[in-house]
């Protein structure tokens, strides 16, 4: 995108690869399918990008999500919306978006060299100002921008291995460490052994999580799978970034979260309606009434965690068992250990400061000539589309200023 937006403002770009071909990880973004976009307005875009989602603002004020929308249907390129306003390709195929790119790419006369490892960047004698890169084999690439758009260090195999860090450091920037987000949370073995819920996924729940001293640090809905190291999907990756701070605050320990099975139900309306099925049914077990409220697999595993006998009948419960049931459902504790490592992460967090990023225009303030886009910088967003958004909108941004910049206007 910011080899295309160079290429839009008139400048002559050449595109650098590492691999063999370009967008690997476009090509598995999504499941496949690509979520390239978010259709909510912008307010929405800024609150789903937890890792300074506020310095996005300017860009996506420049090219953002409905930029996005139009400058794919301009291509032939229909995209849908799905649930929570995630947009995607209408072929449900990443590779549509990443033809789509190729052949603009080629239609604006980008030049694109593939297996091309840039080594590092070359600045003037005063370290002020970045004048191109140097490639493998002492070759040299000169130029008056250059947009460094290299990604974070998840999925290495799709070619992002955290290259850029090093060359921003030696551009005088500051790297905050790198962490995983949109990432499994892992459980207290103990807990997964106690229950085994492997593979069973739950639709429109309530995760919240706490810090060591009881402090609620989010609580964040959506669809969730018990996995064989712990909990994944949506809702446990949006909780995983405050599993990652919290760990980072107060070191390696075992966290709290709770899992709500009906937000949209009070407790006392839980209970309630527990009860009252109970009566509907004086001869049924429990157990047995339970299946029309919970997932078959859930429910030995709550009753057990309770202590509480699902072969009874309503009248030979103990006169708390369905408070305490209502309680369970509504916040059921699952002991968290951490996060799978950055490598198996969606979402590099951390990464070049963006204290020293002009958000305007993406321009380095330590030198001048040198732009970042996407995931090498430290912003980083919720899955949904918004994560390819910054790398679309911050790439826009980069590319066009770049040009300007190479052209002399700027
Ligand atoms: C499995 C998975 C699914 C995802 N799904 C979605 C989704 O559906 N929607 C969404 O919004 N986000 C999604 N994301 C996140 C999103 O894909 C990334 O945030 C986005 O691709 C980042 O774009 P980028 O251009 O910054 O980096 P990347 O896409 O990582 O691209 C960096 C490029 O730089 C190249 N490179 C690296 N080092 C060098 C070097 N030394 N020299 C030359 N080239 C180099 C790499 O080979 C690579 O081609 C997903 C991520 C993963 C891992």
């Amino acid at each position: 995108m910011a080899a295309i937006a160079a290429a839009r403002h008139g400048a002559s770009v050449m595109l650098v690869e590492k691999g063999n071909r370009l967008g690997r990880k476009l090509l598995i973004s999504g499941g496949g399918r690509c979520n390239v976009t978010n259709a909510k307005e912008l307010p929405e875009l800024i609150r789903n990008i937890p890792g300074n989602g506020k310095f996005m603002h300017s860009s996506l004020h420049n090219f953002g999500n409905r930029d996005i929308i139009r400058f794919f249907e301009e291509l032939g390129i229909a995209l849908k919306e799905e649930d929570r306003g995630r947009m995607f390709p209408v072929t449900d195929k990443a590779k549509t978006v990443l033809d789509a790119l190729l052949s603009h790419l080629a239609q604006l006369q980008v030049r694109i060299l593939l297996d091309q490892p840039v080594k590092r960047l070359l600045f003037d004698a005063n370290a002020a100002i970045c004048q191109g890169v140097e490639l493998q084999g002492h070759r040299f690439l000169y130029s008056h921008g250059v947009v460094v758009a290299v990604g974070g260090c998840s999925v290495p195999k799709t070619g992002s291995t955290g290259d850029g860090y090093a060359w921003a450091k030696a551009a005088g920037h500051t790297i905050v460490p790198p962490f995983p987000t949109e990432v499994g949370i892992t459980a207290e073995p103990e807990w997964l052994q106690l229950y085994e819920l492997q593979g069973l996924s739950l639709r429109d729940i309530e995760l919240t999580v706490y810090n060591p001293k009881g402090k609620k640090l989010t609580t964040e809905f959506g669809d969730m799978i018990f996995t064989h190291f712990g909990i994944s999907g949506p809702a446990a990756f949006r909780c995983s970034h405050y599993v990652v701070t919290a760990q980072q605050k107060f070191g390696r320990q075992t966290l709290q979260t709770t899992l709500d099975l009906f937000p949209g139900l009070s407790k006392d309306t839980l209970t309630q309606q527990i009860v009252s099925l109970c009566r509907q049914h004086p001869k049924k077990t429990l157990r047995n009434l339970l299946k029309s409220f919970l997932p078959d697999r859930l429910i030995p595993c709550l009753l057990q965690s309770i202590d509480l006998d699902g072969n009874r009948t309503y009248d030979h419960l103990p006169k708390h068992g369905v408070p305490a049931l209502a309680d369970a459902c509504k916040a059921w504790a699952i002991p968290v250990t951490g996060t799978l490592p950055l490598e198996q992460a969606t979402v590099t967090g951390g990464g070049v400061s963006i204290k020293e990023i002009d958000p305007k225009t993406m321009q380095s303030k330590q030198m001048q000539g040198l732009f970042f886009a996407g995931e090498i910088m430290d912003v980083h967003a919720h899955t949904g589309g918004y994560n390819i958004t910054v790398a679309f909108s911050s790439g826009y941004t980069a590319g066009q200023h770049a040009a300007n910049l190479a052209k002399g206007k700027e």
